[in-house]
């Protein structure tokens, strides 16, 4: 799960580390007020959205008096980026850079582990400077058992800077934000830049967290940050019907029942050449209401050109399931082609039951998987 900025400097500041302080707003005239609350004459407008490289694409600009602050926040807001539209903008002191840093701890799949991750190119060019010169971008592997000790922590420090005054704040701040990190069950917390500035304050001027799902039944706080994305609008609706849901980019529609049959049926989809416009089991029996359900959501993605309907007949018999489909679909008014493939348990009974339908009737997997391919095509 992610978080905005403005919520990450938050978290930051309940763990003391240094940021450059402003206000959250949702319209210019929140900006000009917050803009006098703030008094301080250089001002940074950032875009709030779950996403980076905001500074690349336009949404973080300085502002030197009210006129331009004004200009920049009626530019931001409402500005798309990468497909996000920012509603609410961070009006924060801007400060004085003298050098910009990357640090990072971040959940590490590889080590199985965290990683410390450290630059002293921070800024908006840090992807650049890990795929061009990774040796740049120095990785401490943390034993969770020592955790980020002082020596640690001066030792990282002493990689991005050189003098003890600045290792010390520094320092700190890594200690904190590894503490931050563990206790919210964080997979990501990330300062880019941290600054260095004219008066050798070392602060945090962006901060970007990401949470383990999986844990956030133990993480009230931040599950209340939680905004969901359209896609998860869509999954979270499917999930309270029964179904696991998650679209994709593709334009075959597949309704399955079982996750492993549905994961084999995106499988065999790729293997033909076509793309699944989403994984959907659908679970055990396969009722009318459910089918119904299911070919709504299934049509509510625009993409969706073809429907492939592959049922495994356990438990449930097919000649039922056959029967449901054919009540469901007196319900649904489709142009869009759909292919069944039912197997297993009165197989022979259910494909009886739908002969003469609008169906595409397919025996095996490959032939169904073959039809929708060529019907999307
Ligand atoms: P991101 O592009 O989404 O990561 O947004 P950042 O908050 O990291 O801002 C992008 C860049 O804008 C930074 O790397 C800085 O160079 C610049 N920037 C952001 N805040 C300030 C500030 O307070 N003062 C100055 N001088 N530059 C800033
Ligand atoms: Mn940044």
């Amino acid at each position: 799960m992610k978080i905005h900025e403005y919520q990450a400097k938050e978290i930051f500041v309940r763990y003391g580390i240094p940021i450059n302080p402003g206000y959250l707003c949702h319209s210019v005239d929140d900006a000009i007020n917050s803009y006098e609350k703030l008094d301080y004459d250089l001002v940074v407008v950032k875009a709030q959205v779950h996403t980076g490289g905001r500074g690349k694409a336009g949404g973080v600009k300085l502002a030197k008096d009210t006129v331009e602050m004004r200009n920049h926040t009626a530019n931001i807001l409402g500005m798309n980026i990468k497909g996000f539209t920012v509603d609410r903008i961070l009006l924060a002191k801007a400060e004085d850079i003298e050098s910009e840093y990357y640090v990072s701890f971040v959940v590490d799949r590889n080590t199985k582990s965290t990683l410390l991750m450290l630059s002293k190119e921070g800024g908006v060019d840090i992807e650049e400077v890990a795929h061009k010169t990774p040796e740049k971008i120095h990785k401490i592997i943390i034993d969770p058992t020592l955790g980020m000790p002082d020596f640690l922590a001066r030792e990282a420090a002493f990689l991005l800077f050189d003098d003890i005054k600045q290792v010390r704040q520094a320092a700190d701040i890594f200690q904190k934000l590894y503490k931050l990190f563990i206790e919210t069950d964080a997979s990501l917390a990330e300062i880019n830049p941290l600054i260095l500035t004219p008066e050798k304050k070392v602060i945090a001027i962006d901060a970007k967290m990401t949470f383990d799902d999986n844990a956030l039944f133990r993480q009230q706080k931040i599950n209340e940050l939680f905004e969901p994305t359209e896609e998860e609008k869509k999954e979270q609706k499917a999930k309270s019907k029964g179904f696991s849901y998650v679209q994709l980019d593709g334009d075959i529609g597949c309704m399955v029942n079982g996750a492993g049959l549905a994961m084999t049926t995106m499988d065999m989809i790729k293997l033909y050449g076509g793309n699944p416009a989403n994984f959907l089991d659908i679970g055990g029996s396969s009722n009318p209401t459910k089918v119904i359900e299911a070919m709504r959501l299934l049509l509510s993605d625009k993409d969706v050109k073809v429907v492939l309907i592959n049922i495994f007949g356990g438990i449930t018999r097919c000649d039922d399931v056959a029967n449901g489909l054919l009540e469901a679909f007196k319900q649904i008014d489709t142009e869009i082609p759909i292919v069944i493939r039912l197997t297993g348990t009165n197989e022979v009974e259910g494909r009886a039951l739908l002969k003469g339908s609008k169906f595409h009737l397919a025996e095996t997997m490959g032939e169904a998987t073959r039809m929708a391919v060529d019907l999307a095509k």
